[in-house]
């Protein structure tokens, strides 16, 4: 009991001495168990807290900077410092935006909105979305298992929600076009295997170390901060938020890559609608 006090009152390091085999012992294993399921959860939000106010810090800090140089006349009032001032803006509103939709998923305060839907389509939807920004940035898009033409346009219908699966896809499009090189490819497919659909995107940019696949979806994650920030991207949060779609929808998502400048693949699966019974029963 008094164990259980010192717990209520914050201190999560806190266990019972368990002894003997009984029923008594058991619930005093299951007590240290929850005690130690707090001790983690209390430990990420402090990490969560740490992690955030690192993140609101970097674009701060610049539109202070930019700021305070304006005021002194050590920065020209030209369009260009202003529009540093913005982009600076844009990041924090997108980590704003980033955190409000990581916390929604996480938390499963959405509605999925499932349906048989063809993956082909959802591929489509995405390629046509961003084929203008590959294009600027010269790296070749290709689709198969998109289209109608294609071989694979046979491939059964899959449980998802539409609007999300694409946000997942178009996240997965989007990293694979930051990460590869103009002159670079990144192919997106589609493939039945079992009863589960797995869709891949490939690209031969530049590639991820084994110790960094391991972290690669927790929240905040980026190999490489600076690269990663001057390249275009985010907080390292898109993959949390994708990987919280696919696990909601009852699939996988990993990465494979050979190593640094070996191209990556990453691969969610999606269940396959069941084949309805012939007779109709
Ligand atoms: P970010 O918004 O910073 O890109 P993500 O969660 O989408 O955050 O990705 C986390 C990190 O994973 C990135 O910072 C990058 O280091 C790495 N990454 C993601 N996609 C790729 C890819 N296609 N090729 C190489 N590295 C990648």
């Amino acid at each position: 009991m008094s164990v259980s006090q010192r717990i209520a009152d914050g201190r999560y390091d806190e266990r019972v001495v368990v002894g003997g085999s009984d029923e008594l012992a058991q619930l005093a294993q299951r007590f240290n168990c929850m005690a130690e399921r707090l001790e983690q959860t209390e430990s990420m939000r402090r990490q969560l807290i740490g992690d955030i106010s690192h993140e609101l810090r970097t674009p701060l800090t610049a539109i202070g900077g930019y700021m305070e140089g304006l005021t002194d006349g050590v920065l020209p009032a030209s369009p260009e410092t202003f529009d540093q001032v913005r982009m600076e803006a844009t990041r924090l509103s997108r980590l704003v935006d980033d955190l409000q939709e990581l916390s929604r998923v996480e938390s499963g305060s959405y509605r999925l909105d499932i349906h048989p839907v063809r993956i082909s389509k959802l591929i489509d939807t995405t390629v046509n979305r961003l084929s203008h920004q590959f294009a600027e940035k010269q790296v070749r898009l290709s689709a198969w298992g998109a289209g109608l033409s294609s071989p694979h346009s046979d491939l059964p219908q899959v449980l998802a929600d539409e609007d999300r699966i694409t946000q997942v896809m178009t996240n997965l499009l989007a990293n694979a076009l930051i990460y590869t090189q103009p002159g670079g490819e990144v192919t997106i497919s589609a493939a039945k295997s079992g009863n589960e659909m797995q869709v891949s995107i490939k690209d031969n940019g530049i590639g991820i170390s084994p110790e960094n696949i391991a972290h690669i979806f927790d929240r905040f994650y980026r190999v490489d901060k600076s690269r990663s920030r001057a390249a275009g991207g985010g907080s390292g949060i898109g993959l949390t938020i994708a990987k919280a779609i696919v696990d909601a929808h009852g699939g996988r998502i990993w990465v494979e890559s050979a190593g640094e400048g070996q191209g990556s693949t990453f691969t969610f699966t999606l269940p396959v609608q069941p084949r309805s019974n012939v007779s109709g029963v």
